[in-house]
């Protein structure tokens, strides 16, 4: 399975892009990035892309990216929850500000919406995805991706506190998780529903814990303010627990995995938290 990287952050700069990730070519997850950090024939060959949530750095690129393909005659289809297709239909593609790209052109229209549902895995580019609710200010999920091989990776999305407990039945070799604050803002994640290092440290013990090992873990959605803090505190934590932790940059390629054990069962569902911060 390759995985890539394409944008590591929360926030876009010159030298940041928000957060995507592409397995293969053609599978894609999250929006933030897919436009700045592919070419046009990379962007032609992506079939899908899998949506966590309806946070703007999450989803920015599907109206550009529709507009890509709608030019060179190429399709996708989008996968997410009903509420996230709701607000991209209702705000984005509304005709308005965007064109209604999920109706042109007529008959053959440029973006599919499919709907995933929590704990239902769908085949999608040859890949199982099953998608996860994990905890964050709105309604969001993370993804399992497993190959024919048994190699699986768990992109967690936004999430927060608790987000052991969504990965209680899964077995990923590789877990890509957000961080997006560094240790000294933990209130504020976890009001907001995000990750600090500290947070990251506790969800692996706990899953080694549970399951007798560390997946390797990839560190995305860094605030760019904090990129150092986060990073020296990743590497305390990485060095405390025995852990590979990698802090990821745009354009990231991780290196080919080797096979996992299978995922079982119904992970539990998150808990809630209230304020708003994507
Ligand atoms: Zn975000
Ligand atoms: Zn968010």
């Amino acid at each position: 399975m390759k995985l890539r990287v394409l944008g590591a952050h929360n926030r876009e700069t010159i030298t940041t892009k928000c957060t995507s990730l592409l397995i293969g070519d053609v599978l894609s997850i999250d929006a933030g990035s897919l436009t700045s950090c592919l070419t046009i024939s990379a962007q032609k060959r992506l079939e899908a892309v899998l949506l966590t949530h309806a946070h703007f750095d999450h989803i920015r690129d599907i109206p550009a990216i529709a507009l890509n393909l709608y030019r060179e005659r190429a399709r996708i289809t989008v996968y997410s929850t009903i509420e996230v297709r709701n607000m991209i239909e209702a705000h984005l593609l509304n005709g308005e500000i965007y064109p209604r790209f999920q109706d042109l052109p007529r008959g053959c229209p440029t973006l599919q919406f499919k709907t995933m549902r929590p704990y239902e895995p769908e085949v999608i580019c040859g890949y199982e995805v099953i998608a996860i609710p994990v905890n964050h200010s709105v309604t969001a999920v993370g993804y399992q991706v497993s190959d024919s091989r048994g190699n699986a990776v768990f992109y967690t999305g936004d999430t927060g506190p608790f987000l052991i407990d969504c990965l209680r039945d899964l077995c990923p070799q590789i877990l890509v998780t957000e961080v997006t604050f560094s240790d000294r803002y933990s209130p504020l994640a976890a009001d907001t529903g995000h990750l600090t290092p500290s947070g990251l440290h506790h969800v692996l013990a706990g899953f080694r814990r549970l399951k007798g090992y560390i997946p390797r873990t990839i560190v995305v959605h860094m605030d760019p303010a904090m990129e150092k803090e986060i990073g020296e505190e990743i590497e305390e934590a990485a060095s405390d627990l025995g852990a590979l932790i990698t802090v990821a940059h745009a354009d990231m390629l991780v290196p080919e995995l080797a096979p996992a054990a299978p995922t079982t069962g119904k992970p539990h569902q998150g808990h809630p938290v209230v304020n708003y911060i994507p």
